[in-house]
């Protein structure tokens, strides 16, 4: 695996590849890998004929008040990791060559952000999709390779792409959870053990939620309430919000019909922690959306 700091390098690198009718699977990444990262990379191996990876923790994604300072790394052991998977290269540029500075356009998301994740850290998708605009000029991949575990991130993505016309392939994964249910996450290394063994319940709630579907329920509202009420009774912790929309429109759905989402964040002390589960008209879960 080779690593490439500048962005001219892995530009040319990248340019040289689609010359010879190469194809490259990126995974954009902030690093602090967990098997969720891994699935990613194994993926985007199988299916192209080199894999490029970036570690790039994205100052322009978090809030003032947020965890940029803390956000947990290291880099030796993402290295040793992603090299046994057999990635090609890592880009693993600095801040000040991503923002070399103040940018003269600004990008803004204006549907797919008044919800979820977006309503309650405002500006986090204009950062993402700022950083994935410049890092999919940079890197020119063929297919690119995300997690539903970050849903909302993904129904944005699906928007840029298309909206920008960048000519890649969008491929979103299942997310990878531990054996008693949490969702990986860089994030779960901050948790207490006791928040840890409550944490279980944010998959478990949203199951729940599910189970209502597949019993034939179809108001939002009563599944919102339900999963509400799971969360409270095992989790000491602020609910940030619980929803249930349309995915990926992310629309406000009054009956239960179609792909959906229920979706939640909750707070505990250091760490807030999200997921998902995206269900057919069956209430079934869907493990991949091309
Ligand atoms: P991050 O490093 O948190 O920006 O995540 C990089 C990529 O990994 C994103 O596309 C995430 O959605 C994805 N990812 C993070 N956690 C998981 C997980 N548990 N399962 C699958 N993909 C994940």
């Amino acid at each position: 695996m080779k690593i490439i700091k500048s962005k001219a390098e892995i530009q040319n690198i990248s340019t040289t590849l689609l010359q010879s009718k190469k194809s490259i699977g990126f995974v954009p990444t902030m690093g602090y890998f967990h098997d969720g990262h891994l699935s990613l990379m194994k993926k985007a191996k199988k299916e192209n004929d080199i894999v490029i990876i970036s570690i790039f923790v994205n100052p322009l994604q978090f809030g003032p008040t947020e965890d940029y300072e803390e956000y947990p790394r290291d880099e030796e052991h993402d290295m040793t990791l992603a090299k046994q998977i057999g990635v090609d290269y890592l880009f693993k540029p600095d801040v000040e060559d991503i923002y070399p500075e103040e940018m003269m356009i600004k990008m803004s998301v204006t549907e797919r952000t008044n919800v979820l994740c977006g309503r309650s850290r405002p500006g986090h998708f204009d950062g993402v999709i700022t950083v994935l605009a410049k890092l999919f000029n940079i890197v020119q991949p063929t297919q690119v390779y995300f997690g539903m575990k970050d849903a909302q991130q993904v129904a944005i993505v699906d928007a840029l792409i298309s909206n920008l016309n960048f000519p890649i392939k969008l491929n979103a994964l299942a997310t990878i959870r531990e054996d008693n249910g949490l969702a990986m996450s860089s994030r779960n290394v901050n948790l207490t053990m006791k928040e840890r063994e409550q944490a279980i319940w944010l998959h478990k709630s949203l199951k729940r939620g599910q189970q209502l579907i597949v019993d034939g329920e179809k108001n939002p509202v009563i599944i919102k309430k339900e999963v509400i009420n799971t969360l409270k009774q095992n989790i000491d912790a602020d609910i940030d919000y619980v929803d249930i929309l349309e995915f990926p429109s992310l629309q406000t759905i009054s009956t239960i019909s179609g792909q959906i989402i229920i979706a939640a964040a909750i707070y505990f002390k250091r760490t807030r922690l999200i997921d998902n589960l995206i269900l057919d008209n069956d209430g079934l879960v869907l493990d991949r959306l091309d």
